[in-house]
């Protein structure tokens, strides 16, 4: 591997890990006097600004930060003093919170009441559930729900369908494993794709079949769009579900997200509701990779205030829950498929086409972000990367990992060398824990969820959840990451310890460094002046209170661009 050609990446992407825009806070303050329309005050400012960390007031005008600093200095900028003074008693304030990765979709389907299964504490409360929404549901209607989670029932086995096929005859049911990389089909579901004992696999994907031969009705990554093309969904179109997501996302002080795939017909209603003003977050859109090609061949790259669309989603592998990661070695509890061949994953997509995209992108000006869980599937996005930087050397091009979940000791320093941004969710780690060993043993595991060595190696990791996957609360994604332990406080002094990130590290991933991967960190994720007024009003400190009193801490205020767009009751 020729690294001396990568070195100008990484030397500039160092360059720009310096702190955003050279302004001096009071400069021109003075010359002209400045017009203030908001000042906060008796607060208690974490900036993340290196040249004034902390802050007593904040003076917002036309959307941005126009200083931070005492709350006498502010008072004297503004020489009319007519603006508005809020009283923020004591709360502290942080950056805008931004999620690197997350479905709005999904989450606004979940909030506007699909089925959803992730409280059933084992299959018969899932059968339960769905043989009563089965009930209420047309004979022949389609019931579709998500969420469930086989490693938290007692058993800890994939299900079948044959007893959920019993209670709903009248109805094709499909519902999704938590990870989105599998599903539960009932019989009539399977019926209408068309699945039967001579249905083959599809490529990057698999039809699980129990011992006689016949499928057991999960499908796993690429083996589910068998189903997924079948149902007709009727229900709340795509506008009620973004417009709930958004409400849901402002309500826990999200001031922007990661859309990690987005259709040309999601980007249409987001930029309609982005023109009628009803687009408060800032959405970053990433295109699912099926529309890539032809969308971005005729569309140029789209950088807007609330909706910007520039990057595009792959995915090489699926997920370790479902044992769809691509693995270098074969899976712990699962080390032959059941042909008896050696069992290692699923490639979703193929490294060529993953290299060629990349490519693609680097020519259109697209960032690629690439979903990859297992260590196999990591090295393979790795290594395409690197084939494509080789060709074309763009010091910009911010390719991303998404999830990263397990590295191969080898390919720790590489995202750093590569410049290759890795995009993880911190509530992913503390889910996964219970059984991410019995997936890949002792050894590989300790590769799982590296954040201190990613960072420790120079690498910038932006922080998500993953909603609907994980919670959308950034609390709980920010408190996993400082403590790698359950809601429990367990284990105690939290999982492979070492891995921890501290609060500040934390801090950036979900705010300077999440708007890094999203090319925007001279504009949002720290408050100083000229960036966008987007920050959080919380009613602890989650800097320095017990971390225990972390995930229950409270949003009293969401403010985007100078505008509140939620307050706590
Ligand atoms: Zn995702």
């Amino acid at each position: 591997m020729p690294l001396i050609r990568i070195v100008p990446v990484v030397t500039l992407a160092l360059a720009l890990s310096a702190p955003a825009v050279g302004q001096d806070h009071s400069d021109h303050d003075h010359k002209h006097g400045v017009h203030i329309e908001k000042l906060y005050v008796n607060a208690n400012v974490y900036t993340l600004d290196p040249r004034q960390p902390r802050a007593a007031a904040i003076a917002v005008a036309d959307g941005q930060i126009v200083a931070t600093g005492p709350e006498a200095r502010l008072r004297n900028l503004d020489r009319y003093g007519d603006f508005e003074v809020i009283d923020l008693s004591g709360a502290t304030v942080i950056p805008g919170l931004i999620d690197a990765h997350g479905h709005l979709g999904s989450l606004g389907s979940f909030g506007l009441g699909q089925l959803d299964l992730s409280r059933a504490a084992s299959f018969d409360d899932v059968i339960a559930q769905v043989a009563a929404a089965a009930r209420a549901a047309d004979p022949g209607a389609w019931i579709v729900g998500g969420r469930w989670d086989h490693e938290s029932w007692p058993e800890r086995k994939l299900p079948t369908h044959a007893r959920l096929s019993a209670v709903t005859p009248d109805n094709p049911v499909w519902i999704t494993r938590v990870d989105g990389h599998s599903g539960l089909a009932n019989e009539a579901a399977l019926k209408r794709a068309g699945i039967s004992r001579e249905t083959t696999s599809p490529t990057g994907g698999e039809i699980l079949r129990g011992a006689d031969g016949a499928a057991t009705g999960v499908l796993i990554d690429n083996a589910m769009n068998l189903v997924e093309t079948k149902i007709d969904r009727a229900g709340a179109g795509s506008e009620a579900l973004l417009l709930k997501a958004q409400e849901m996302c402002l309500a826990v002080g999200l001031t922007g997200v990661h859309d990690a795939g987005v259709s040309p017909a999601d980007v249409e209603v987001f930029r309609r509701l982005e023109r009628e003003g009803r687009l408060k977050l800032r959405v970053y859109g990433m295109l699912s990779a099926a529309y890539t090609l032809e969308y971005f061949a005729r569309n140029p790259p789209l950088v807007g205030d609330r909706f910007t669309l520039r990057a595009c989603k792959l995915y090489a592998d699926g997920a370790m829950g479902s044992r769809g990661a691509w693995l270098l070695a074969p899976y712990s509890d699962r080390p032959t498929d059941e042909a008896g061949a050696p069992y290692t994953g699923l490639a979703v997509m193929s490294p060529q086409m993953i290299e060629k995209l990349a490519s693609f992108g680097l020519a259109r000006g697209v960032q690629v972000c690439t979903h990859a869980i297992g260590d196999r599937g990591n090295r393979e996005v790795l290594d395409a990367y690197e084939r494509a930087l080789q060709r074309a050397r763009l010091p910009e091009h911010r390719f991303r990992i998404e999830h990263a979940q397990l590295l191969s000791p080898e390919d720790i320093p590489r995202f750093a060398e590569l410049g290759v941004i890795a995009s993880m969710q911190p509530t992913h780690c503390t889910t996964d824990m219970r059984w991410v060993a019995d997936r890949v043993g002792d050894e590989r595991a300790r590769g799982a969820y590296a954040w201190a060595s990613l960072l420790r190696h120079g690498a910038r990791i932006a922080a998500g959840s993953d909603f609907p996957v994980e919670g959308h609360n950034p609390m709980l994604g920010f408190y996993a990451a400082v403590t790698r332990q359950d809601l429990d406080g367990k284990p105690d002094g939290g999982w492979q310890s070492g891995e921890r990130m501290t609060r500040t590290e934390a801090l950036r991933a979900f705010t300077l460094d999440a708007a890094y991967a999203a090319f925007e960190e001279e504009r949002k994720g720290s408050l100083l002046p000229g960036k966008l007024a987007d920050f959080v009003v919380l009613n602890r400190d989650i800097m320095t209170c017990p971390v225990g009193e972390i995930p229950t801490t409270r949003v009293l205020r969401t403010v985007i661009g100078g505008e509140t767009v939620h307050t706590a009751e």
